[in-house]
């Protein structure tokens, strides 16, 4: 073979997800698309808002070729870093300045950024399922290894017993979603106040700080009054990993920064490792253009309520025809349970009916699966029919 074993590894349990987008494709094509209810891919149905377009014209227009399209400090534009910590500033009395903000190629640059810095070879990361399926790749491109911390399937919030077990002398960081892809939830003050006791209490023990990076991706997509808490203000050793795929609509752009509290144990060492990092791992610097477009459109908001429509429409419709879901108070996917043990059976099976659904197993949580409900009002409509057969075949009533 002629291609890294670590690599070989990848291809092999390569996304789930993305196989699944490609099915989706060939099944439109035979079906045609109307007739397809792909519900498997995070990509927002929302469009990017008008102001960014604006922006982008404007700054086409008005600002110097050179400055635009050009190499800058790894770390971004000085004034897009300054616009983005007063903003965090003034939304949550943060105290960043412009050197705590690093502008990345989306959350995954971002987290790939950290990981690099802090990982030696055999170094654990700490994750709680279900997660983000990427966290694994994302580690094991450091030869870190991911740790993974069953669900609370009662309640989705973090097993923080089950956590304190998982915590080693080698344990560099801890990776927490809120809200969280796939289950929807979002994780209480409450419990990140008593996951902080127990990271200093482990800091105490081991004689070094375990980290915490925030990935943030929705963290403005939160329904029926819930918030999400700003976890700076709890967690000592916290980095933010924000990303503008999901807030603004712009997942393609490849657009987002790390935030790195001043408070944090060894600053001096971390935040000039993560600048380091974003060049030697190729990224050198966030995309230029999208920078300076998203700093001018930080007070805007996406509209929350199109997919708390579609939210309400699908969680209400899917359990009265009698399947188990995990009420979502964020984020955009429904977290249902499988009603045969083998989800993956169930996911073969839904296909038969033209539902793309994914499998929990990619999230470290078998026995359910994710519906992504970022898609239109109307397929969800047009789709009710497919999950009420399937729902009759496992329920036999609807
Ligand atoms: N983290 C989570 C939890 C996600 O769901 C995603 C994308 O879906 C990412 C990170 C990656 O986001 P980005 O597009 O900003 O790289």
């Amino acid at each position: 073979m002629v291609i890294s074993e670590n690599m070989a590894n990848l291809v092999a349990n390569s996304s789930a997800i993305r196989q699944l987008f490609e099915e989706g494709k060939a099944m439109a094509k035979k079906v045609g698309e109307e007739n397809v209810y792909d519900f498997s891919l995070g990509n927002p149905s929302v469009p990017a808002p008008e102001s960014i377009k604006t922006a982008i014209e404007d700054i086409l227009n008005t600002m110097d070729s050179q400055f635009v399209h050009g190499y800058m400090s790894n770390a971004g534009y000085e004034s897009v870093r300054q616009a983005v910590a007063d903003d965090l500033n003034e939304k949550y009395g943060a105290h960043y300045g412009m050197e705590d903000i690093m502008m990345t190629v989306g959350a995954a640059g971002g987290l790939n950024c950290v990981l690099r810095a802090l990982l030696n070879p055999g170094d654990e990361v700490i994750c709680f399922a279900p997660f983000f399926g990427e966290y694994r790749s994302y580690t094991s491109n450091f030869y870190g290894n991911l740790v993974v911390v069953p669900a609370d399937t009662q309640t989705f919030q973090l097993n923080l017993d089950a956590f304190k077990e998982k915590i080693t002398e080698k344990t560099k960081a801890l990776i927490i979603n809120n809200p969280n892809n796939p289950s929807g939830v979002i994780y209480s003050e409450e419990t990140l106040k008593k996951l902080e006791t127990i990271l200093q209490e482990a800091k105490a023990r081991f004689g070094h700080p375990i980290y915490v990076i925030s990935d943030e991706p929705y963290r403005e997509l939160a329904y029926d009054g819930y918030t999400v808490p700003f976890m700076p203000a709890l967690i000592k050793n916290c980095i933010i990993c924000y990303s503008f795929s999901k807030s603004l609509s712009l997942p393609g752009e490849r657009i987002g920064y790390l935030a790195v509290s001043p408070e944090i144990d060894a600053y001096d060492e971390v935040q000039p490792a993560l600048i380091v990092a974003n060049r030697v791992l190729g990224y050198v610097n966030a995309p230029s253009l999208f920078q300076l477009a998203v700093a001018r459109c930080l007070k805007e908001k996406t509209d929350v309520e199109a997919y708390d429509k579609n939210r309400k429409l699908l969680y209400e419709s899917l359990t009265q025809m009698g399947f188990e879901c995990v009420k979502p108070q964020g984020a955009f996917y429904l977290f249902m349970k499988s009603p045969e043990a083998d989800e993956k059976a169930f996911v073969e099976h839904a296909k038969k009916y033209h539902l793309l659904l994914v499998a929990a197993s990619s999230f470290g949580c078998p026995g359910y699966v994710r519906i992504a409900y970022c898609v239109s009002y109307d397929m969800i409509c047009r789709s009710l029919p497919a999950f009420r057969q399937l729902a009759q075949d496992y329920f036999g009533k609807n």
